[in-house]
């Protein structure tokens, strides 16, 4: 499975916001972004100039970067969503959400969604039962996702359950009994991404 293994804090100074993709570092003093708030690189510091298309860019990357998919992944699932009925913008961010890596991530069943996609990857989890090893398996209203029995990996789940402040509307956790249901297809005002999606539209209408 291709996955983009360059520095995560760079990513963060580059797109200029916090996007909490090392788990429990991002929550400390540790955290690039609040240490160098700059773009990286050598003329992070220069006057870059400002066109529509940057704008419409960045969004994309920004958006990518937060659901740590690859370009192709990201494309096609925007291409997916905005043949469904609907507003394309939402449509893709609500795809992005309910992708079973989000999932467990959401619930605070893992501390970053890098974290979380390797405990799917490594079937520890289960929905409805049975075990799904798909990152981007999309989940459904009513889907219980479970982590296995026996899962090596339980304190590594618990310890991040700790880290979590709270968990998103759409969603029922149990930290207790590790398991967590999909409650309904979250809004767009129930999801908690950094995103315009309509610059992303704008990009890929083009
Ligand atoms: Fe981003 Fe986390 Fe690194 Fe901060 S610590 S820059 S939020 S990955």
């Amino acid at each position: 499975m291709a996955r983009d293994l360059g520095p995560k804090c760079r990513v963060c100074r580059r797109e200029g916001l916090k996007l909490f993709l090392k788990g429990e570092r991002c929550l400390t003093e540790k955290c690039a972004v609040e240490r160098r708030s700059y773009p990286p690189g050598e003329h992070g510091r220069g006057r870059i100039k400002q066109s529509q298309y940057l704008l419409q860019l960045r969004e994309k990357q920004k958006a990518r970067r937060y659901y740590g998919l690859l370009e192709k992944q990201f494309r096609t699932t925007y291409e997916k969503a905005s043949r469904r009925q609907g507003a394309p913008g939402e449509n893709l961010l609500r795809a992005l959400e309910t992708r079973l890596d989000n999932v467990v991530y959401r619930l605070g069943f893992a501390g970053s969604r890098a974290q979380s996609r390797q405990l799917v990857r490594h079937g520890h989890f289960h929905v409805n039962g049975r075990r799904v090893n798909i990152p981007s398996y999309g989940v459904r209203p009513n889907d219980v996702v479970t982590l296995r029995q026996g899962s090596s990996v339980e304190q590594l789940v618990r310890d991040a359950t700790d880290l979590t402040a709270s968990v998103a509307p759409w969603l029922q956790a149990d930290h207790e009994g590790l398991t967590g249901k999909v409650l309904k297809w979250p809004e767009r005002d129930e999801i908690d991404a950094p995103v315009q999606e309509s610059l992303i539209v704008e990009l890929y209408s083009k």
